[in-house]
């Protein structure tokens, strides 16, 4: 397989140039496939469906053709994936796909730990070290120094917005020793990855390191986490009739989105065949994508601080992927707009505790308002021709550009896969201000709560941040 650059579609790279480059430092694009293979039919056929691990293998297999043996990459989805992302209905059509049974209780580790495992099979025959830049608004940086923690001839250096993130998010971050650093940056987000750019498009600093990426702009990390929305959609597809009698059912994959990794991840685990009719892109105040599905116009803007914060993105770095992939019609027959207020996403965290019982973290929380909204009736009133009032939160479409599967929502027919993005202990504040009782605490988390902080001070200039680089890695 062959990848293109998003920017110029004459440059193609092999996988592993891609992963070990992250992006295109010349045109500063990312890579995507050339083109996007089909699973064979009688892999999605298979009943019981196949498990988490064998459809990683059998869709990770036709993006690295040619260039890592089976026994190789058997073993590396074997190594990365000794939990799975077990799929929970919490009512006859709502199932939540749960993707933080992690090290770092947040679905990145999916994505990750591949990506190290991938770097690490490429980096053998080097001889001078990688060094990984990350910038982070919540998750990716634990994910990431997690997934490379004690690899060897690779080190990584994890940037974060200071103050911006919850506090056991930063004792994830800041308590890593050896081969994985962090920088508490004076900023946001925006900001954090702002530097690492500038870091990749300056040629004299590349001259001197070898540098790569980490984001979700990696396709390492982007590739993997198409694993999940298969093995999810499966599994819901496979016991749906028993739980709702419904012939024939639409489903919904329901995406809480930032950076929108994890959404073209799904985008690209539907062009492999998984039975997903369509998506729900879920934000909060952060509504760049909803805006640019509604209007047409793609207006990137600085990130808002919400409840949701590891989804406080203002300007998506892989919406160039994803128009990479469809022009603005396609993607609005494929993909709703929905955005939520902090308000709303408590209340989304109670409501779906008190009818269900299941606690969900605020991210999860956006997805499930978009899902409520629209089972109880918002795609009917846009269908019936209702107008969007400007500005204010829920569905964003119209009559006019409503997704292929409005009308079987309508009809009743539509099963939702929520993805639950983080385990709800990583927001326990948030979960109980919104009324529910404490989150159980996973051993792993309550774990770093006791190691001291390391992280090192640093500004949002450049230049100070180039100075820390040249006199560190
Ligand atoms: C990163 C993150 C998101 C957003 O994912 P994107 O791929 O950036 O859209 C959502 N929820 C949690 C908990 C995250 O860590």
């Amino acid at each position: 397989m062959l990848y293109r650059d998003t920017r110029d579609s004459s440059i193609q790279v092999s996988f592993r140039e891609a992963v070990m480059r992250g992006m295109n430092p010349a045109t500063g694009g990312l890579y995507f496939p050339v083109s996007i293979p089909k699973l064979p039919a009688p892999f999605m056929g298979k009943n019981p469906p196949p498990s988490f691990r064998d459809t990683a293998f059998a869709a990770a297999r036709p993006f690295l053709e040619g260039e890592m043996p089976d026994g190789d990459l058997m073993a590396i989805i074997a190594a990365a994936y000794p939990f799975s992302a077990p799929v929970k209905p919490v009512d006859p059509v709502t199932y939540v796909l749960e993707l933080f049974h992690g090290p770092t209780c947040a679905f990145k580790d999916f994505g990750a730990r591949f990506m190290a495992r991938v770097m690490r099979f490429f980096n053998q025959d080097e001889d001078r070290p990688l060094h990984i830049l990350v910038a982070t608004s919540g998750d990716t940086g634990s994910a990431v120094g997690s997934a490379f923690y004690g690899v060897e001839g690779i080190d990584v250096t994890i940037l974060y917005p200071a103050g911006k993130i919850s506090p056991l998010q930063e004792k994830q971050l800041s308590t890593f020793d050896g081969n994985v650093r962090s920088l508490s940056v004076e900023g946001t987000f925006d900001d954090c990855q702002k530097l690492v750019k500038t870091a990749f498009t300056d040629a004299d600093l590349r001259k001197r390191f070898r540098l790569s990426s980490a984001n979700s702009i990696n396709i390492a990390r982007l590739l993997p986490q198409a694993f999940y929305y298969i093995y999810g959609a499966l599994a819901v597809m496979g016991r749906s009739k028993r739980d709702n009698h419904i012939e024939c059912p639409q489903l919904l994959a329901v995406v809480p989105s930032g950076n929108f990794g994890n959404l073209t991840s799904g985008l690209i685990a539907r062009e492999m065949g998984a039975p997903i009719a369509g998506f729900v892109a879920a934000t909060n105040a952060n509504r760049t994508v909803p805006d640019w599905l509604e209007t047409g116009e793609y207006k990137p803007r600085p990130s808002v601080l919400t409840l949701s914060n590891a989804m406080d993105v203002g300007a998506p770095s892989n919406f160039e992927r994803m128009r990479a992939m469809y022009s603005l019609e396609e993607a609005r027959k494929i993909l709703a707009g929905f955005w939520v207020s902090d308000s709303e996403t408590l209340e989304a965290i109670r409501s779906c505790y008190d009818s269900t019982g299941y606690i969900l973290d605020p991210h999860g929380a956006v997805g499930w308002k978009a899902w409520q909204e629209i089972r109880s009736g918002a795609m009917d009133g846009v269908l019936a021709g209702e107008s969007l009032p400007p500005g204010k939160t829920g569905l964003r479409c119209t009559a006019e550009t409503a997704p292929d599967w409005a009308d079987a929502c309508v009809k009743g027919n539509c099963l939702a896969m929520i993805l639950e993005t983080a385990h709800p202990a990583k927001f326990s504040p948030i979960v109980q201000r919104a009324g529910c009782r404490e989150p159980v605490m996973p051993d792993r988390l309550e774990h770093v709560l006791s190691l001291p902080d390391r992280s090192v001070p640093m500004s949002a200039d450049y230049g100070a941040f180039r100075d820390w680089l040249e006199a560190n890695l």
